[in-house]
């Protein structure tokens, strides 16, 4: 695939989404960077620069921004040859020196070590916050690493697996970059779990064995029908479920594949939110709904903001399908994630007109606390882990880590709300404070403004670095002596 890769071909795929882009510029960065790796070899044999080229082809593929793009092909100049970011700056300008710095700083697949890693770590959720297309570039450089993975040790190769699978895939999901996130997850999975690859893999085929006339069929009814009722559709077609997503899947179902839905789903994009209830509403009456599987993340969207209406339907010979309906912005942004927002319309480029709250708080947090190996794995409960929504009785949505309980909801408000909390009600349901919340539970908070703090028995079953921190610390004000006896033995059981 790479060595069809060329500058030329870059920018024919630039051309078809950006016709205004500068295209000489982009010409003159790639020279630029195919000049400053000259003689520069990747450890597969091939030139250094057919890799940021290929990166870049991955976020050309994807409609992104150009800027982004030249920044892209630009990524390992600084670190890797004589050429300065100054000197990049005076030849394209500050925007894009300031992506190639912000990547720049990230460091490069070394590793020396555990403290080494964790300071890589640090940079790298501080250069997120700054500017979160630097992710973007990080993303198309690991994936094209992935894919080229075999040139390295196995220990190597194991490692860099790892990474991508634990943070970066996380991360991208987060940023509700869905496209990102599966590949990622999917060419990691092979080195990290190459058992288990090669099951889900069989698995998966052999489900789909023969399959593909099932699905034309299914789609050509579909499309009739629509087309019956006026619907006009920008594009149906299948998808097949990414196999690291099947895998986890597959856990949660006890490995019987029978109860998976959605190993092919068809993907329905029309014009707007009315049609899309339109389209739910057609093939409910085509084909019966199966009960509990019709989702309505448009009116609920997931916490990342994915949006699309789901159902699972005994479509002909009784056989279950999911439909996937969305309009094609929430397709873009299920895709694209914060991605999206630097994606191209015809409308120009897009900015995302919010900071990422998260991502503040992100790289707030792993400055006072990520200095050990235990405090990543903290900080990938609070931070990358599945995650949940719940309500607060106004209607606020508040994200969470699964398995949180009402005292990380508290903490999450307000450290005040945190240390005074006496009792919650869940869906207007008094319950124990070490309940776990669930997917749109409403959760009300019982204050007592005369408490005194803290209990140390919520260090058993808070989920949240939050509110352990703010547990301890205001143990630890109290008294040193009640976090000795109190909280230190209690934590190593
Ligand atoms: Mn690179």
């Amino acid at each position: 695939m790479s060595n069809k890769q060329t500058i030329n071909g870059l920018i024919k795929i630039i051309e078809l989404y950006d016709k205004k882009a500068d295209f000489e510029m982009i010409h003159l960065v790639y020279d630029y960077a195919k000049d400053a790796h000259e003689g520069q070899f990747r450890k597969s044999g091939e030139p250094y620069i057919i890799h940021p080229l290929a990166a870049a082809y991955i976020l050309a593929n994807m409609s992104i921004d150009p800027v982004i793009i030249m920044a892209t092909l630009l990524h390992d100049v600084p670190e890797d040859t004589d050429r300065t970011l100054e000197d990049i700056e005076k030849n394209f300008g500050a925007e894009i020196a300031s992506l190639v710095k912000g990547i720049t700083k990230l460091g490069k697949l070394k590793y020396r070590g555990v403290e080494r890693y964790i300071e890589n770590l640090r940079k790298m959720f501080i250069a997120m916050a700054e500017d979160v297309r630097v992710m973007i570039i990080k993303f198309a450089d690991r994936i094209h690493n992935l894919t080229t993975l075999d040139a390295l040790p196995p220990q190597k190769r194991y490692r860099i697996a790892l990474e991508s699978l634990e943070i970066y895939a996380p991360i991208a999901n987060r940023l509700g970059m869905d496209e990102m996130k599966g590949e990622l997850e999917d060419l990691s999975f092979k080195f990290v779990y190459p058992k288990e690859y090669e099951r889900v893999k069989k698995l998966r085929d052999e489900k789909l064995k023969g399959k593909e006339k099932y699905f034309k069929h299914i789609i050509d009814i579909t499309k009739k029908e629509l087309d019956n009722s006026n619907i006009s559709v920008i594009s149906i077609h299948g998808r097949n479920k990414k196999l690291y997503s099947l895998y986890k899947k597959l856990i949660n179902k006890n490995n019987d594949v029978g109860r998976i839905y959605d190993i092919v789903a068809i993907r329905i994009i029309v014009d707007n939110v009315a049609k899309c209830y339109a389209t739910l509403g057609i093939l409910h009456s085509i084909w019966k709904p199966i009960k509990g599987r019709i989702k309505d993340y448009i009116a609920q969207p997931k916490p990342n903001g994915y949006q699309s209406l789901h159902t699972t339907v005994f479509a002909e010979g009784g056989e279950p399908v999911e439909f996937q309906i969305r309009t094609l912005e929430m397709h873009e942004d299920a895709e694209y994630g914060v991605a999206a927002h630097w994606h191209y319309d015809e409308h120009g480029s897009r900015r995302p007109n919010k900071e990422i709250k998260w991502v503040q708080e992100l790289a707030q947090i792993q400055k006072d606390i990520l200095n050990k190996l235990s405090d990543l794995e903290e900080m990938k409960v609070d931070f990358l882990q599945t995650r949940i929504f719940v309500l607060t009785p106004k209607g606020d949505v508040i994200d969470l880590p699964e398995g949180a309980t009402s005292v990380d909801f508290a903490y999450h408000i307000h450290s005040d709300i945190g240390n005074k909390c006496t009792g919650t009600r869940i869906n207007e349901k008094m319950v124990s404070l070490d309940t776990e919340l669930r997917n749109g539970d409403i959760v009300d908070i019982i204050i007592d403004k005369n408490r005194k703090g803290p209990s140390a028995d919520w260090l058993k079953f808070v989920k949240t670095h939050t509110a352990k921190a703010h547990i301890l610390n205001f143990t630890k004000q109290k008294s040193g002596i009640a976090r000795f006896f109190n909280i230190l033995p209690k934590k190593e059981k």
